[in-house]
């Protein structure tokens, strides 16, 4: 049995990590924003059209461990990609989610923030929940990423 230390166990889980595998692009995903902090991509599972998925590129479990200046560009790129959905896919809000923890019902031990937007009288049906490479351009639009 061999004893392994917290960073050999931290190596380990980054190395298995889906998030870290889509951030350094090997795993695909219908990505709609990057700068050298964020990642963000469409949801595999949506909850709406456009639902998107933004992760910090640094292997962080939790989000109390973001350091408060990417809290503030996080903020801020919330901000911006709202506007690109209210904008370019027609939604009427967006809703900002953040399960912070297992009991949160986190699944992945790498922080993720939710940006679902909200349709007025559009159901989306779940043949519908596909990727979709026009939803994540339009996303995109304006964002110069
Ligand atoms: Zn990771």
């Amino acid at each position: 049995m061999s004893e392994e230390s917290p960073e050999e166990l931290l190596k380990k889980q980054i190395e298995n990590c889906i998030f870290c595998k889509i951030v350094n692009g090997e795993m695909d995903s219908r990505k709609v924003f990057e700068d050298e902090n964020f990642f963000a991509f469409l949801d595999i599972n949506p909850s709406s059209e456009g639902h998107a998925v933004i992760v910090p590129k640094q292997h962080l479990q939790v989000a109390a461990q973001l350091p408060p200046e990417l809290s503030a560009k996080l903020a801020i790129l919330v901000q911006e990609l709202s506007r690109q959905m209210l904008k370019n896919l027609g939604a009427s809000g967006t809703t900002f989610v953040v399960g912070s923890g297992v009991a949160a019902g986190q699944r992945l031990p790498h922080v993720s923030f939710h940006l679902i937007p909200t349709y007025k009288n559009k159901v989306i049906k779940s043949e519908e929940k596909e990727l979709d490479v026009k939803v994540a351009e339009k996303v995109k639009e304006g964002l110069g990423a």
